[in-house]
């Protein structure tokens, strides 16, 4: 029996000319948070969509909690949840009925969710609030009652799009010791998101995606280890120009976007020296991050 929560193999999808998941192969350990990162259209909802069997692929293999995808996915869906990207409440119900009609679609009866509405609320900071329209609700709340909705049927495995796309700094930092909670309790995550720093404090594991394939996977500590220098130097400042030709041997990897130098090393000393006591230059000097990784590994060009 295999531990994992899911496994994809040789996944494809197209849609027209555009093959949009091109040979999609990676495992969720049961009880991780698996982040899914890459620019817009890289392909990352198709593949949650294929894994979750609300679209057929053109080939490949999948396994959802055990169960073959699509042919049971019906029956792997009844142990899952998702919070997709945008909120799909029924702004006409109270917090607790919207609630209670998610629960029906699983055919869960109103008094069995009615007896865990306090706990379901408490957990996601809306106690007291059950009567609520959904139109006094923040963007947060809602996004929290999303999460919620997602917990009615207790699921081994959440599937997660965006979560916190859209909230203020609180409201994030609640979502996140919240899906702390449920890994802790032995749930298993699949989150996409654009926030590295969000991935990075979550994610035991992160698959970076583009153009329809996985171009790398590991922990966040490991890409970074595996693709980028550890030390990061950012100049900028009238001086850069001139300043650029002394640079160049000390760091090993340049990179100039806009009015700023991104300089990658192993030693920054040496840069450092160079820039301390110059007026013309304003520079940063920190630890290489997911960020640094996922721009170098699918370049700074805008998608969409
Ligand atoms: P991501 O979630 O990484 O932003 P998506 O999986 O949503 O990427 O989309 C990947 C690509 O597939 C995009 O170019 C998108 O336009 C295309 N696409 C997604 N769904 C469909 C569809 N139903 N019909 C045609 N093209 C689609």
């Amino acid at each position: 029996m295999s531990s994992d929560a899911l496994e994809v193999r040789g996944l494809r999808k197209h849609y027209g000319a555009l093959e949009v998941v091109a040979g999609v192969e990676f495992a969720v350990r049961a009880g991780e948070c698996f982040g899914l990162l890459g620019p817009n259209g890289a392909g990352k909802t198709t593949t949650l969509k294929l894994c979750l069997g609300l679209i057929e692929p053109d080939a490949g293999e999948m396994r959802l909690l055990g169960e073959p995808v699509p042919s049971r996915a019906r029956e792997a869906r009844t142990r899952v949840g998702v919070v997709p990207q945008f909120d799909s409440l029924d702004p006409d119900f109270s917090v607790a009925e919207n609630l209670v009609v998610y629960a029906s679609y699983f055919g869960i009866a109103e008094r069995v969710i009615r007896a865990r509405m306090s706990e379901l609320l408490e957990f996601s900071a809306l106690a007291g609030r059950e009567d609520a329209r959904l139109s006094t609700l923040s963007g947060g709340m809602k996004r929290r009652l999303t999460l919620a909705r997602a917990l009615v049927n207790d699921p081994e495995l959440l599937f997660m799009d965006e979560p916190t796309t859209g909230l203020d700094p609180q409201a994030r930092h609640l979502i996140w010791e919240r899906l702390r909670r449920l890994t802790q309790r032995g749930k298993t995550i699949i989150l996409t998101t654009h926030f590295m720093d969000e991935a990075e404090r979550l994610c035991s594991r992160i698959a970076i995606m583009d153009r329809g394939r996985i171009i790398a996977l590991g922990s966040p500590r490991e890409l970074i280890a595996r693709h980028i220098e550890p030390q990061v130097v950012e100049v900028h400042g009238p001086g850069l120009e001139s300043w650029i030709p002394r640079a160049a041997p000390l760091a090993p990897r340049k990179e100039h976007v806009g009015e700023t130098l991104f300089c990658y090393a192993a030693d920054p000393e040496p840069l450092l020296a160079q820039l301390r006591g110059r007026t013309d230059l304003t520079y940063i000097h920190r630890p290489a991050n997911l960020e640094d990784v996922f721009l170098k590994l699918t370049g700074r060009d805008l998608r969409d």
